[in-house]
Formats: C-alpha cells, structure tokens, sequence
C-alpha cells in the first residue's frame, strides 16, 4: 500500500488555512467504499473546501481482526476515481500503536483505567445500558475478583452529562456513567479500542473539525470524556445523517451495502449531494468530473442539510 499512499501525498503549503480548518476522513478497510461511507467523505470534503481548510485522510485499521487485507488500497482507488484529493500522507492506525500506548500509560499513571477480567458475556448479562447495549456494571472498578486474570483496561467514567453542541444535530448530552459505564480502552485481544486511536489520531493530526456520520453520534461523549482526561483539544463536531437501507438499517459490510460503482464517479456523487439536500441541477450528472466538483464547492450550504440521525439511501445503493 505504500506505493499508493505516497503516490497521493500532496504537502500542503498554507499553514494558516491548516489552523483554522483541518477536517478528514477516516474510513475504516473492511471492504470497498459504500453509499454510507461516501455521504461522510463527500459532506466532510465539501464541508473543508468550503471553509478553505485542509482535508487528511486516515486508514482505521486499528480494530485489525476486522480490516480486510487490500481494502485500504481499493478504498484509496475508489476515492481517487471520485475526483476526491487529500492533503499529506495517509495515516493508517496499525502503525501508531506506539502513540496509543503513550496515551495509555498517561491514564494508567493518573489512575484514569483499571484492568477488567470481565468476559463479553458477563458484562452482559449484567446490566442494560442505552438502547439495549451493554452498560458496563463497574465489577473490576475496585480491583479484580480473587482468581481472575485482566483481559481488557476500561476508563473510569464520573457520573454526570457530557454534552456538545453538534453544528447539525444540536445540543448531544450522554449520561456515560448511566448509559455507557466504564469503557474499554484497551481490548483483551492486546488492540487499542477505536474509541481512543481516534482521540489520539485527531488530535495529533491536529484535526480542527469532524464531520462524520451520525451513527458515530453515541460514540462522541466517549471521545470528548477521553479528550477532556488527556488535556487534548475538542474538535467541532457535525454528524450527517447516516444512510440507511429499506430495513431501516445502516449500510454496512455486514448489512451488505453496495459497493460504490467506479464507472460512472458522476452518478455516486450526484445521489451523495442530492442524500445531503445539496439539489444539485440535473444536468451536472454528465459534467466531467471537475466541474461536477466546482459546483458543489461552490453551492455547499450547511442549513441545506437534512436534520436527523437517519435517512433512507437513494434507490439502487
Ligand atoms: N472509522 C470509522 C468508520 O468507518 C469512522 C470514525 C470517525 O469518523 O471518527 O465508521
């Protein structure tokens, strides 16, 4: 993949557009570039453009048991066919580990985490959390239970809302000791947890703005509760609505969303403005690919933006 992710470096040379805006885009390589993944690289390109700023890309190939051997790089291509252009190297999380593991021994020596030597399972079966998911009960909290070996490092989480206010969603507020429960940082399996590669990726990337799919939206609190401990900047936050299929459910792998037909760019992009209320004039669906871009630079409005955690792909994603 190296080839490839040098090919597209491009440096940038305007430091002060770096400061005010920074945004990216941080697919994860589990298979080829969906409609869902395009509607968050579209709005958090437009979004960057707009604003004048700079736009990285970043491979979240932390979670490795799940990334796809090669998917990185067909993302890559997929992303180049749709006219899409980056600012300096792709940064992919399987080679940061060091900078996680820095992170983590600042919580490990404040006393921020613990070693936890519940199972999936018994985390579980022991007590609901928001919409269903598993709110961790606090059972290793003071300590392991005689007998049992560490497995996973969670984050103590204070009771108490953690709010922000999203630029399309409003004010989000999450009770995390309530909802969530103390989070895993470090998995069992030895990887860290997304939740905190991404925190400590943004930051060091020196990420100003993230505009991302709002099936993120519960995963924000979490973020801004690890920021907060590590003393780290809180980016701007607007979370688009994600796409979802007839069922109702997300596009995804494994709901087993289309795969972004490289063929015809102009087609994609259009349905991807037209999902984010942008109403692009028809005709631009056989402009070549530039001027498709220009225009939708150049018309890019925020308060056209459909409000709301989902709505329906167009037909045929
Ligand atoms: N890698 C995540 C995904 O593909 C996105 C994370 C983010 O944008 O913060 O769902």
């Amino acid at each position: 993949m190296d080839g490839v992710l040098r090919y597209h470096a491009r440096m940038t040379s305007d430091v002060s557009a770096a400061l005010r805006y920074r945004g990216r885009f941080a697919p994860s390589p589990t298979g080829p570039l969906h409609f869902g993944s395009l509607v968050a690289a579209v709005g958090s390109y437009l979004d960057a453009r707009t604003a004048d700023g700079e736009w990285l890309l970043r491979m979240e190939d932390v979670d490795a048991p799940r990334s796809v051997p090669g998917a990185a790089d067909v993302i890559l291509r997929n992303l180049e066919s749709l006219g899409f252009a980056w600012e300096g190297e792709v940064i992919q999380q399987s080679r940061r580990t060091a900078h996680y593991r820095a992170m983590f021994e600042r919580l490990r020596r404040d006393g921020s985490v613990f070693a936890c030597a519940c199972t999936r399972r018994e985390v579980a079966d022991s007590a609901l959390g928001a919409d269903a998911a598993s709110r961790y009960p606090g059972t290793c909290r003071n300590g392991l239970p005689p007998g049992r070996e560490a497995r996973a490092w969670r984050l103590k989480v204070e009771p108490g809302l953690v709010c922000f206010d999203d630029a399309l969603q409003g004010r989000v507020c999450q009770d995390l000791a309530a909802e969530v429960g103390d989070f895993v940082v470090l998995r069992a399996d030895g990887y860290f947890a997304y939740q905190l590669a991404v925190v400590v990726d943004d930051a060091e990337q020196g990420v100003t703005h993230v505009v991302r799919g709002a099936d993120l939206l519960d995963s924000t609190p979490r973020q801004i509760c690890l920021q907060r401990r590590l003393g780290l900047a809180q980016p701007d936050y607007l979370h688009l609505p994600a796409a979802v299929n007839a069922a109702g459910e997300k596009l995804s792998k494994q709901t087993r969303a289309r795969p972004i037909a490289a063929d015809r760019p102009q087609t994609a992009l259009m349905a991807a403005l037209g999902f984010l209320g942008q109403q692009p004039p028809a005709d631009l669906a056989d402009a070549r690919l530039e001027d498709l871009w220009r225009w939708a630079i150049m018309h890019w409005q925020r308060s056209r933006l459909p409000r709301g955690r989902f709505t329906p792909a167009p037909p045929g994603y």
